[in-house]
């Protein structure tokens, strides 16, 4: 059911007495707050606490799509329960039914979850059907592999200089941010021998997962050929500044079918970290593996989708975001079809879905020390 001017069912569900029709009442609902200390309707801030994160709430305003275009697109597709339930999902692919690949990971292996800050979007603009009411913080986080081998940071979340490099995007890209620790003082703070990482293997080379590099110079970035093709783009302006005087480690994919992926490399050669191929979202973007001793899997999903609901919901992004941010449609939509149907067999972990690193510890002191 679409809203319409006056429409009383667009009241504000928290009772807050202000309608979706009434913008000088519900401008915390609608506009973006540009106000440094907002007094924000708890309607959007219910989700995920920010303490300790600094705000920084000045950014953005999506400029040239104007707050008109933006409310009236999103309002009509918008419903109480947060979701156009009369749009359509993608088909449900039958579930995975064969084995899943061996892995033998080693008995000390662990994963730890550095969250580096958040940036605000609403649901309407990361999912089709998304309430544009509903408030979602993406998350800009990096995952520490440790294997006795060698550790791999999976990303590398916000940087030191993320101010400067959100002011070199193009203005409807910028938004209100909130930072945390770096992944370099989450290291340092830890105690964590730097010298221990074999390098930061990029799900794709896009600001937002590779502004952190600028705290670890000279660790190794691991990129694959399409992807170095592909930052060389204009899009890969901040990853070009952030990248400069570390060594590019470029690794390849053998045409090993793993998981219905027709590109994969095994990184440590026991099954344990497979990157595979996935280039939808960029051209050379790449969805991370990770089997741990437990025999709990994780597939680290970067971009393909950027919240959880792509997966459970069989929702894609919005048409206009998908044409402004994805390389190839069709093929994002196959990989994203391969992904559902592995949901249930692993924990499936789109980058910028906070929730879906519940459960991966962060890293403490007692867990930096532990050697291999
Ligand atoms: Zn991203």
């Amino acid at each position: 059911m679409g809203w319409r001017p006056g429409d009383r069912a667009a009241r504000c569900k928290r009772g807050h007495g202000h309608h979706a029709d009434d913008l000088s009442n519900d401008s915390a609902h609608i506009i973006p707050q540009r106000s440094a200390a907002p007094s924000r309707c708890a309607e959007w801030d219910d989700d995920r606490p920010l303490d300790g994160l600094r705000r920084h709430d000045r950014h953005l305003q999506p400029d040239h799509l104007t707050q008109d275009s933006l409310m009236t697109e999103s309002l009509a597709s918008d419903d109480p329960a947060s979701y156009d339930l009369s749009m359509s999902p993608l088909p449900e692919p039958p579930t995975w039914n064969q084995p899943l690949p061996e892995a033998r990971p080693p008995a000390e292996m662990t994963i730890h979850h550095l969250p580096t800050g958040t940036y605000d979007t609403r649901a309407a603009l990361a999912v089709k059907g998304g309430s544009f009411r509903d408030k979602r913080h993406f998350a800009a986080s990096a995952v520490l592999v440790r294997h006795p081998k060698g550790d791999l940071l999976i990303d590398a979340g916000f940087g030191a200089g993320v101010a400067a490099h959100i002011a070199m995007l193009p203005r409807f890209m910028r938004a209100p941010y909130a930072v945390g620790r770096t992944v370099r003082e989450q290291l340092d703070d830890s105690g964590y021998d730097r010298s221990r990482l074999l390098g930061v293997l990029l799900t794709h080379s896009h600001w937002d997962h590779t502004s952190g590099l600028d705290g670890l110079p000279g660790t190794p970035i691991w990129m694959n050929r399409d992807e170095r093709q592909y930052a060389a783009a204009p899009d890969g302006k901040v990853f070009r500044q952030v990248s400069r005087g570390h060594p590019i480690h470029e690794y390849g994919f053998t045409d090993e079918l793993y998981l219905g992926f027709g590109s994969s490399h095994d990184v440590y050669g026991d099954g344990a970290v497979v990157v595979v191929l996935a280039g939808g979202h960029t051209t050379g973007s790449v969805i991370v593996f990770v089997t741990l001793p437990s025999g709990l899997r994780y597939a680290f999903i970067g971009d393909l989708t950027w919240q959880i609901d792509g997966i459970r919901r069989r929702v894609e992004r919005p048409w206009l975001l998908s044409r402004l941010a994805d390389s190839d449609r069709g093929r994002l939509r196959q990989d994203l079809l391969r992904m559902i149907a592995l949901d249930g067999l692993m924990r499936i972990v789109p980058a910028h879905d906070l929730g879906s690193y519940d459960g991966i510890p962060l890293l403490t002191p007692e867990a930096a020390a532990r050697s291999h």
